[in-house]
């Protein structure tokens, strides 16, 4: 995907939220998919780009006051061990996101563990009518854990990534600010250790920018074979659905099985992952399930996997094992 370029003296900020859940069976007067997690916590830990690596240069820390989850779910009280006290005390949340941006400063990239924070940050703004606009770039550690560590292609928790990298452990896992913390020194010894030409590279492709929708999922209609179902949908992917410009085909979509895998490129906007499954309905029809998603690392490793496997074996791919069966659920 094309993204910011790095340069000296680049701030970014690793940033973790805690949000609070609807409690199950209560009734609220809206609708609760429109808010899954109302946020009670923002840690953020800046860092400075310099000489091949970076700089911790602050902390911010904010609890906030939830106003439409007040009761904490017993879900988030078992990993976050906050009270209901203690939410009562927090600040309200349009006041600790503007802290939040004044923290950030002008033109941070953002960072963190996980797809989920930039996107519930996101929620909260839209549902209590503030700009949802973060006009920043976000970059996902997990993944480039993953390339950097001997787990390609695998999602780990920052735990697993802490003790891979020795970091200290200070605080206990599971507040914001602890997270923050403990992502931005995962972050910090990926570019430790290994070569700095290295890691930006990764990191530019694998940066998006946060208003972006990152997915776009189709589903087509009912046939009565797999075949069918794939000519159905086969049209899909030939331009882009963030400007519609042409699609050009980076990797030429291949089937595995009942999956078919294709790498896209726009020239606006960079590069694309697709998958088609084709799935059957409980009429006994088939139909296909179509994702065109800005293409991460993880994604880069999948397909390069499924093309391998796809040229030892054909269509018909690896003989199953279990292993192969978890990438194709992922
Ligand atoms: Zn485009």
């Amino acid at each position: 995907m094309l993204s910011r370029k790095i340069t000296e003296g680049d701030i970014f900020v690793v940033f973790d939220l805690e949000w609070n859940q609807p409690l199950p069976g209560k009734e609220y007067g809206f609708d609760t998919s429109k808010l899954t997690g109302e946020i009670i916590e923002i840690g953020a830990v800046k860092y400075e780009y310099s000489g091949g690596t970076i700089h911790n240069i602050g902390v911010f820390s904010c609890d906030i006051r939830p106003v439409c989850y007040r009761t904490i779910h017993f879900h988030v009280k078992k990993v976050t061990h906050k009270t209901n006290e203690d939410l009562s005390k927090g600040k309200p949340f349009a006041e600790a996101y503007e802290q939040f941006r004044e923290f950030c400063g002008n033109d941070p990239i953002l960072a963190g563990w996980g797809n989920s924070d930039p996107d519930m940050l996101k929620m909260n703004l839209k549902f209590f009518d503030m700009d949802d606009k973060l006009n920043m770039f976000f970059i996902d550690v997990q993944p480039l854990f993953s390339v950097f560590s001997t787990e390609k292609g695998r999602q780990r928790s920052v735990e697993f990534a802490v003790d891979y990298y020795n970091v200290p452990k200070v605080d206990s896992f599971h507040s914001a600010t602890a997270d923050a913390r403990y992502t931005g020194e995962i972050f910090r010894n990926i570019f430790e250790h290994n070569k700095t030409s290295e890691v930006l590279s990764v990191i530019s492709s694998s940066s998006h920018n946060c208003d972006l929708k990152r997915e776009y999922a189709r589903v087509g209609g009912a046939c009565d074979s797999a075949p069918q179902a794939f000519d159905m949908v086969a049209g899909l992917n030939r331009r882009c659905p963030v400007c519609d410009a042409k699609l050009s085909r980076k990797i030429p979509p291949f089937r595995i099985r009942k999956s078919s895998y294709g790498l896209y490129e726009c020239p606006n906007d960079g590069e694309f992952f697709g998958r088609t499954r084709v799935k059957k309905n409980r009429e006994g029809k088939y139909y296909a399930a179509s994702v065109l998603r800005f293409a991460t690392q993880t994604d880069y490793h999948l397909i390069a996997t499924k093309k391998e496997e796809f040229e030892k074996f054909g269509p018909a791919g690896a003989p199953i094992e279990k292993e192969v069966i978890e990438d194709e659920q992922k």
